[in-house]
């Protein structure tokens, strides 16, 4: 059995395939373009594993997706592929409306073909789940309940509008031609080899460096942080166990403010790796205006793939934390090198 993972070059991408090869002997397909946020260097330790393979693509080119589904033959296409930073979405949002919603797209019409010529017992099996983000569903204010998978959708900006396009294609594509899809909702998640333009390795780098910390406007907008691997489980409960056409949320019930979270990162380095002035790295925050429709809460209600799947995260944001700074402080030439 194969399954197919896009944009596993990348931040949770890299981190399922490690992940999955430490607990499965199926083979596992990457399929990434290598843009900026994707590194091979991530998949290092498992490049000679004989469960793993590695197509350079673009998932908007459907005669190369064709290509990989008949010859690989896969039981799932788990989608990460995406351009993912919202700044950059500001900036140039014709990539995300080319990758996130035409790409997509392609790759609904390639596994639709492939879907189509599977034998009946194959069909049962196949699966083809997109990875999507809690900002589709816009923002809530502090006393909103967090998100339900029946949220209506309010994205604003670019970034979390394509990829609300995203889902409702593949929802369309479960309901016009039956092709079993799943989708997953997940907050902001943080970890090893996620790239330093997203705040928490960006503050490490900036900090380590002797560099102001910036934080957009008073810091006050709210995420819900979990732990990489706690998603990449989540993901991997619902490839095995997800009702077909449902959406899941994933989240961590780990509300902070952006502002919290950088004191946190700025503690655990004066602990672990203290300035050479013994001074806190926290003198180097400076506040920064804000971005445009900077939403200003996220938080998930993870009820759904907790009570159906048995899901539960495994870290809580402090050992996650910890673990994450530690990683990034062991291999702070990944931050330096970019
Ligand atoms: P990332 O930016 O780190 O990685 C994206 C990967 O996709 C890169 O390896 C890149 O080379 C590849 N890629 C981009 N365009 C491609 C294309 N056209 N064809 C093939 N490959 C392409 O992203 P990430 O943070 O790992 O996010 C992965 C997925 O999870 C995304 O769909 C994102 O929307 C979703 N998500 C992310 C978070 C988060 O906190 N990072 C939270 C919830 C959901």
């Amino acid at each position: 059995m194969t399954i197919i993972v896009t944009g596993a070059a990348g931040f949770i991408g890299s981190n399922f395939i490690l992940n999955w090869l430490s607990k499965n002997k199926e083979t596992i397909i990457n399929l990434d373009k290598l843009t900026y946020a994707g590194n091979l260097e991530n998949l290092k330790s498992v490049e000679c594993n004989p469960n793993y393979k590695c197509f350079l693509g673009d998932i908007s080119d459907s005669k190369f997706i064709s290509f990989i589904l008949v010859k690989y033959k896969p039981r799932a296409i788990l989608h990460f592929a995406a351009e993912s930073h919202v700044d950059r979405s500001y900036h140039n949002p014709d990539t995300f409306i080319q990758t996130n919603i035409i790409g997509t797209y392609r790759l609904l019409e390639e596994s639709r073909n492939f879907y189509n010529k599977l034998s009946v017992k194959d069909k049962k099996i196949f699966r083809f789940l997109h990875v999507s983000t809690d900002e589709v569903y816009g923002s809530l204010n502090k006393a909103d309940h967090a998100f339900k998978e029946t949220n209506k959708f309010y994205p604003n900006s670019p970034y979390s509008a394509s990829k609300a396009s995203a889902d409702l294609l593949v929802r369309a594509w479960f309901h016009t031609y039956n092709l079993p899809v799943l989708i997953t909702n997940c907050s902001n998640n943080y970890g090893p080899y996620q790239f330093p333009e997203k705040l928490i390795p960006l503050c490490i780098f900036k900090a380590l460096k002797g560099e102001n910390i910036p934080i957009y406007g008073d810091g006050q907008q709210v995420r819900d942080w979990l732990y990489v691997d706690d998603h990449c489980n989540g993901i991997a409960d619902v490839l095995n166990s997800g009702r077909v056409g449902e959406t899941y949320n994933i989240g961590g019930c780990n509300e902070k403010t952006n502002l919290e979270v950088v004191h946190t990162l700025c503690d655990l380095l004066d602990e672990l790796c203290p300035r050479s002035d013994y001074k806190s790295y926290k003198e180097q925050i400076t506040f920064v205006k804000d971005r445009p429709a900077h939403d200003s809460r996220y938080a998930i209600n993870a009820s759904k793939i907790i009570n159906e799947l048995g899901w539960k995260p495994k870290d809580t944001f402090n050992t996650g934390i910890r673990k994450t700074i530690q990683w990034y402080l062991a291999n702070n030439g990944r931050l330096f090198s970019i």
